[in-house]
């Protein structure tokens, strides 16, 4: 009969299996335990041994992975509203001071709401995508020397500093590019949950082919003879988003049977009966 802990918003009835993520089990449950935790313990447990919510993890690795669909998840296992996204390169081309005041807004919303509700305010997440495009910027000049990095990021920091009394706030940053983010943002307090989310291997391939492959498998429209499993050993260094991209194309691929082109291009009635085959599978990854 205790009562669930500040915070504690973890979802009982979310599983990663139906997250439509391939490949990161392992990934995600070490985010799980290493960031999260906390927040499923009972009241006052955190306070007692004098440790306090991780406020900040950061995603690294190649495009296409995966860091963005994880985030997302997080915001949804977490039972979080739906999270701001803030885009690194579009905080640089914005003028200056729209960025800081966008985020002081956001830091501000939260602090609002936690004064409000207490335990029962909802957590509110940001994620910082191509965060290394702000950091580059700090202290360098470039960019035009316009700052508008430095003072984003030294916003920031003065906002993550600040915010001691906030459990409600979860920044997630993002980037291809961990060795160009600013030392300052890793420390303890701020972005200091790392993780870095690589290419997948043979196992998340498969995985990813299957989630990609799933609604053509479920509607008849997949062919008997493609094979998953060979497929997933001829994609070695594909990523998530280039599988995603290898089945769209071989779609198209089975499409393009059924179209025929004369004076006026049109679609064959068998359509109905198309088959996307390990063929169109094996033309485009060709
Ligand atoms: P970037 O660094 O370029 O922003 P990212 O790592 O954030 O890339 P996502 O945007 O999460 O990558 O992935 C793009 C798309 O690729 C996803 O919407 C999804 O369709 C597919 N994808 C990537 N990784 C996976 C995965 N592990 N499981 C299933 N689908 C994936």
């Amino acid at each position: 009969n205790r009562r669930p802990a500040a915070n504690s918003v973890i979802r009982p009835d979310f599983k990663f299996e139906d997250m439509g993520i391939g490949g990161l089990d392992a990934e995600f449950s070490d985010i799980f335990r290493r960031a999260f935790a906390s927040r499923i313990f009972p009241p006052g447990l955190a306070e007692k041994i004098g440790i306090q919510h991780v406020r900040g993890i950061l995603l690294y690795g190649p495009p296409g992975t995966g860091k963005t669909l994880i985030a997302r998840q997080i915001g949804k296992m977490l039972n979080a509203r739906e999270p701001k996204v803030i885009n690194g390169p579009e905080v640089l081309n914005k003028y200056v001071g729209q960025s800081e005041e966008n985020i002081r807004k956001l830091f501000a919303d939260a602090e609002k709401e936690q004064k409000e509700k207490g335990d029962e305010s909802g957590l509110h997440i940001i994620i910082f995508d191509e965060l290394d495009a702000v950091c580059k910027q700090r202290g360098s000049g470039a960019g035009g020397g316009t700052g508008v990095g430095d003072s984003v990021v030294n916003q920031l920091l003065s906002k993550l500093d600040g915010v001691e009394q906030l459990n409600n706030i979860l920044l997630i940053g993002m980037t291809n590019r961990k060795d160009m983010i600013d030392e300052a943002l890793l420390r303890s307090g701020r972005l200091e949950v790392h993780m870095e989310i690589s290419l997948p291997d043979e196992h998340g391939r498969q995985q990813i082919l299957k989630i990609h492959t799933s609604k053509m498998a479920a509607n008849g429209v997949m062919g008997n003879d493609v094979n998953i499993a060979e497929l997933a050993k001829r994609t070695r260094n594909f990523s998530g988003a280039e599988i995603n991209g290898l089945v769209k194309s071989a779609s198209s691929f089975a499409m393009q049977r059924h179209i025929k082109v004369g004076t006026v291009a049109a679609i064959d009635d068998s359509i109905m009966d198309m088959k996307v085959m390990m063929a169109d599978f094996v033309r485009a990854l060709d």
